[in-house]
């Protein structure tokens, strides 16, 4: 399998290539050459595989030869030993008709663990093939970071270093980073904002000699292989619930698009998907898209689901490539129209074929906190402040009865305690694995907004996981 670049001005490279380069020389994203179509004959034969079963079958399509189907076997059962439930992405049925599938049962209590764990452990095979080591580094508001230190800790090629907005993460969310205590780490808490963060990885990466020293690479959503990833568990939960045989529905919390791309994917792959709604809280950019053509970017605001406070989502170029039928330099124009001027000019041909499939939906705090509270007093049943989203943007999507609809639950509900008490009245203790995460000691250095003092400290890093 190759793959391309959404702008098209940048040579196909295979899958390995497009994991190491994350994103594609001419500033596009790289998506496959074609989609891999499985017959409903090949996806009943898939039916009640175990998940690291159906992850390595699925993701060897899009893998091809860039690694043995032994390894990618053993890669699989590798990255998901360590969920802690043993169905390792279990759905949940809620009401008639509505299931949750719980993607947070990784280290990291959040979605984004699913991914990558795996994503690591191909890194780590593939550099030691090649002899290599890289650098990974990223700024984080939440999970991201987390997810990514946790994946790659006691990597011996690999060193990674997340900075953080001093003081404006959540104490869980920062105490899962800075707790983990390995030599290839770095946590740097920047006083500055997220985006002072985000500015100095992006100056980082313009640093050619700096860029070619440590060899940086980025785990950021925008890298194929976190997609592909993510497209084994919508198989898991649609075989489950009658696939290829029946048609689902999902609903998808979402903020970088990456989540429901990989949704869209499976689709793509022939899983009878009827309809896939985008969830968003108040930075609704792609609810305002999906019902007006409107796609125009406004100020983020802050909620209870900050994973999702989002106006630019990276990955929705892909899907553009898609309604633009693969044309690469309306696509490329496009996106460059997009960023001079804040608004993009989606035509209304492929605004309304974006429609027949994706449906928006966003919901404010207050919406959150009553679907928190709604869900708790019916069932029990708890979900964080982004799953509600999913949930409410479930029940509000208008599908023919008899298609069950699954609502993604992207993280734990002990993740965001103070927005659980509200609605609930109760904080949902942490499961076992994390339970003495608040006496555990924290080990990071607080930093200026200064881009040369931090890219010592990376240095300092990297020397240390190298010696
Ligand atoms: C990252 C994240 C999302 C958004 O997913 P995207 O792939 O960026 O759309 C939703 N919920 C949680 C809990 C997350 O961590």
């Amino acid at each position: 399998m190759r793959y391309i670049s959404t702008r098209g001005q940048a040579p196909a490279r295979d899958f390995t290539g497009v994991l190491l380069a994350g994103l594609a020389e001419d500033g596009g994203l790289f998506v496959p050459q074609f989609w891999p179509e499985l017959a409903p004959a090949e996806w009943r034969a898939l039916r009640g595989l175990a998940y690291p079963d159906l992850a390595a079958r699925l993701m060897r399509t899009f893998v091809g030869d860039a690694l043995p189907p032994a390894t990618l076997q053993s890669l699989c059962e590798q990255a998901y030993a360590g969920f802690d439930h043993a169905a390792v992405v279990p759905l949940v049925q809620l009401e008639n008709g509505l299931w949750a599938q719980e993607l947070f049962h990784g280290p990291t209590l959040a979605f984004k663990d699913v991914a990558m764990q795996l994503l690591a452990r191909m890194f780590e095979h593939v550099l030691a093939e090649r002899g290599e080591r890289i650098t990974i580094v990223g700024a984080t508001s939440g999970d991201t970071g987390s997810a990514a230190i946790e994946a790659c800790r006691d990597r011996e090629r690999i060193a990674v270093v997340i900075l953080h907005p001093d003081g404006r993460t959540s104490e869980v969310q920062r105490r899962q980073m800075t707790t983990v205590r390995a030599r290839n780490v770095g946590n740097i808490a920047v006083q500055g904002s997220f985006d002072d963060c985000q500015d100095l990885v992006k100056a980082m990466f313009a640093d050619t000699p700096f860029r070619r020293a440590l060899h940086l690479s980025a785990v950021n959503s925008i890298n194929w292989a976190r997609v592909a990833a993510q497209i084994p568990y919508y198989a898991f939960a649609a075989l489950g619930l009658g696939a290829p045989d029946r048609q689902v529905a999902f609903a998808v919390p979402s903020g970088n698009f990456g989540n429901v791309l990989a949704a869209y994917a499976a689709r793509r792959m022939g899983l009878p998907i009827a309809r896939l709604v985008v969830a968003a809280n108040r930075n609704d950019i792609l609810a305002r898209f999906l019902a007006h053509n409107d796609m125009s970017i406004r100020a983020v605001e802050p909620s209870l689901s900050p994973s999702m406070d989002i106006q630019v989502s990276s990955n929705f170029e892909r899907l553009l490539f898609e309604l633009l039928d693969r044309d690469a330099n309306a696509t490329a124009a496009a996106m460059q129209a997009f960023r001079a001027t804040g608004r993009m000019a989606v035509p209304t041909a492929a605004w309304q074929r974006a429609r027949t499939l994706f449906h928006g939906f966003s919901v404010d705090d207050a919406g959150t906190v009553a679907e928190i509270a709604r869900l708790h007093a019916a069932s029990g049943y708890l979900a964080d402040p982004h799953t509600a989203i999913g949930v409410a943007a479930a029940r509000a999507l208008p599908v023919a009865s008899g298609i069950p609809t699954i609502a993604m639950a992207t993280a734990h509900p002990a993740k965001f305690p103070d927005a659980m008490e509200r609605a609930t009245g109760r904080r949902p203790p942490l499961p076992q694995r994390l339970a003495d995460l608040y006496e555990r000691a924290e080990h990071f250095t607080r930093a200026p907004n200064d881009l040369a003092i931090i890219e010592a400290r990376i240095r300092a890093t990297v020397l240390r996981n190298a010696a």
